[in-house]
């Protein structure tokens, strides 16, 4: 091992891991024994048949309650064999047609328009304005922003004498947070897939053609442009999928959450800190020791999948190998081949498993190159107790049980078609420093 990576992975020889993470310090152990629970099944233990819904009608995510949710940021939707991107969503257009994917303002903003309007004297951008007067300016628009505002109060604690009371002029104040605020969704069209049968064939990530995948990416890089296009005061955009309930998500229903940042977050500040004085560190620590211990899953010309090591949670990292590190600077070819590798591990993974998707990548103030990386994390632990005290995470899959338990899925996968075509495992080129982005602005 080099002076960079000593010390990361210790076999013991009774099968016990010990792992640190690189970039964070974080300790995490595996230890044979305390395996105690099933940790990947194609025959989910609960499920209930479904009755048949068109449109869909299970969440409020779903498409028979676009009105449910606040007003529509954004839609894409499939007409003619293209994809149609329609902006600040005319209050009468909603239902007529159904989106692929729409963009809606979170109900409940963890980072709310009341913090960027007081901390920042932040106000909505002209054309954020304009799409407010409009929006409002339509008995339908203006009906729809009241319900929806009156729901978040009543969800809020108001009592309904109380919600009466607030002045209509004050409400659309509030409905400034959905024409300017910063905390997003991007949601997926369906619920259950299509011809659904049972309550465990839910729509994930993998469920989505890889050409939906693409789109969906697509779809998130636009929201992230959009967030900065329109508030200047952000320095970075966290864009992540929670899937299911141990994940953290509300609905079982598919989608990505984006919240504007006025920093990098402590994670991303450390990582960045480390490339700064070790500007190859993604290589050295990740890539290439990914490739030397065997933990590759999969890579094509534009990405790589490998078992990343130091997390509490079973996890693989896909890491972009192009020499643009922020997404929205990518090629449209390098776009589609991270979606592609981001796709087949969720697929691998199945709709059953739990996780949740984390995006990073270079903030708009960062000078420091970092690669455009996700880490796909699965929620199958159950906490050992003693983390608290020790610091030190137990993970209840080793990473070569992760490794093997992927590796024969992508291969069966790819030879059904269900997957972009790529190498997997030992097919894998694992050339060194494969990730290119340490050579951006030299080329
Ligand atoms: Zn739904």
């Amino acid at each position: 091992m080099s002076r960079h990576t000593r010390g990361m992975i210790q076999f013991m020889p009774d099968g016990t891991e010990k792992q640190i993470n690189p970039f964070t310090g974080t300790e995490v152990w595996f230890i044979p024994e305390r395996k105690n629970r099933p940790i990947y099944t194609h025959i989910p233990v609960k499920t209930e048949k479904i009755e048949k819904k068109d449109p869909e009608d299970y969440c409020n995510f779903c498409p028979a309650q676009y009105f449910n949710t606040p007003p529509e940021k954004a839609r894409v939707i499939f007409q003619d064999g293209h994809y149609i991107y329609h902006d600040r969503v005319n209050p009468e257009d909603i239902f007529s047609g159904h989106a692929e994917f729409r963009r809606i303002p979170n109900l409940f903003e963890i980072v709310t328009i009341n913090y960027w309007k007081r901390n920042f004297t932040y106000r909505l951008s002209k054309l954020n304005r304009n799409w407010k007067e409009r929006y409002l300016s339509t008995d339908i628009g203006r009906n729809h922003a009241l319900s929806v505002i009156n729901l978040k109060l009543k969800y809020s604690g108001y009592k309904e004498d109380d919600i009466k009371s607030i002045m209509p002029s004050e409400k659309f104040e509030l409905a400034d947070a959905f024409f300017g605020g910063g905390h997003e969704l991007v949601i997926s069209k369906r619920h259950y897939i299509e011809n659904a049968k049972y309550t465990s064939q839910l729509a994930s990530s993998g469920e989505l053609s890889t050409k939906e995948h693409f789109q969906y990416f697509i779809f998130t890089l636009k929201a992230i442009k959009d967030i900065y296009d329109n508030n200047r005061y952000v320095r970075y955009v966290a864009v992540y999928q929670n899937w299911l309930k141990e994940a953290g998500a509300s609905f079982d229903h598919l989608h990505k959450q984006l919240v504007a940042l006025d920093e990098w977050g402590v994670s991303l500040e450390r990582e960045i800190d480390k490339a700064y004085k070790q500007p190859n560190i993604y290589n050295e620590a990740a890539a290439n020791y990914a490739s030397y211990n065997n933990f590759v899953v999969c890579e094509n010309d534009y990405a790589m999948a490998f078992i990343d090591i130091g997390h509490r949670h079973p996890t693989i990292a896909i890491y972009s190998k192009s020499t643009n590190c922020r997404p929205d600077e990518h090629t449209a070819e390098e776009l589609r081949g991270f979606s592609d590798v981001v796709h087949a591990i969720h697929k691998a993974t199945g709709s059953q498993i739990s996780c949740n998707e984390e995006w990073y990548f270079m903030p708009r103030d960062c000078t420091v190159p970092i690669p455009w990386h996700i880490m796909i994390k699965w929620r199958i632990n159950i906490a050992a107790g003693f983390e608290g005290g020790t610091k030190i995470y137990v993970n209840s899959m080793s990473l070569k049980e992760l490794r093997d338990t992927l590796v024969p899925r992508l291969f069966e996968l790819r030879t059904e078609g269900k997957i972009a075509w790529m190498n997997i495992a030992e097919e894998c080129p694992v050339k060194p420093n494969s990730l290119k982005y340490y050579k951006r602005g030299i080329l």
